[in-house]
């Protein structure tokens, strides 16, 4: 039995109505509620999606620059309740640091020099060939024999911060995302997409929006859920419903 969790940053519910993702909308979706958090921070939100418990006090008392290297106890969350999982590039879990680290010493590049277009181009590059490096150990786990999958794709998110003005763009990233989704829900397991908050415009720019989405292949109604709920809907609703 298994489950099959697509963790996608700053996936917007509204994108996804936009441009009719029927393969990320699934049977049942909705937005989820991320209002007992004073921001949307990616590191926050994942690491209590993961334990179910709200870890903003204890992240943001790390400081800003420290509180990217956070590792959630593996013991406190869902995947410990699991005997085969494969959890890919996760904040809060397995992170790949160096690529986050380029990502974000670019962005801030590209608002303090002069050159932007061409900052903007090596800072897409970037987040793009993380992107199909992810895809790639995505689709490998797939055949492998995991009793839960979760995949994280932060392409959305990061091209997004610099590109979100660029519906073109965004409609390929989104279109790209629902082609992942397809790949998965094929297989018949349970499939969870999961975003941490969405992406609202400041001007061309992104920001983080102050709600997530989830859907589900499963004819399950959660409303309007806390990310700090799926740690239970998880493992008792999901694990043995296949
Ligand atoms: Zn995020």
């Amino acid at each position: 039995m298994a489950v099959i969790i697509i963790a996608i940053d700053a996936l917007e519910y509204n994108l996804v109505e936009e441009f009719d993702c029927k393969n990320l909308k699934q049977e049942v979706y909705g937005k989820t509620d991320i209002s007992e958090f004073s921001q949307p921070r990616t590191m926050v939100l994942w690491s209590s999606f993961l334990t179910g418990k709200n870890k903003e006090k204890e992240i943001l008392s790390l400081g800003d620059k420290e509180m990217w290297h956070y590792r959630v106890n593996v013991n406190e969350t869902f995947v410990s309740k699991f005997k085969n999982p494969k959890v890919i590039d996760l904040p809060g879990f397995s992170y790949d640091l160096e690529q986050h680290d380029k990502e974000r010493i670019l962005l801030k590049k590209f608002f303090e020099e002069e050159d932007k277009e061409k900052i903007k181009e090596e800072y897409n590059k970037l987040a793009l060939e993380h992107h199909k490096k992810i895809k790639k150990e995505f689709e490998k786990a797939l055949k492998e024999n995991h009793d839960l999958i979760i995949a994280y794709f932060s392409v959305v998110d990061v091209i997004g911060h610099l590109n979100f003005g660029n519906k073109t763009l965004m409609k390929i990233l989104y279109k790209e995302m629902d082609e992942i989704a397809r790949k998965a829900r094929e297989l018949g397991k349970t499939v969870l997409v999961i975003s941490d908050h969405g992406m609202k415009a400041i001007g061309k720019f992104g920001d983080h929006s102050d709600y997530g989405f989830w859907s589900l292949n499963r004819k399950i109604d959660l409303g309007k859920p806390k990310l700090t709920e799926f740690k239970d809907i998880i493992l008792k609703k999901l694990k043995e419903d296949n």
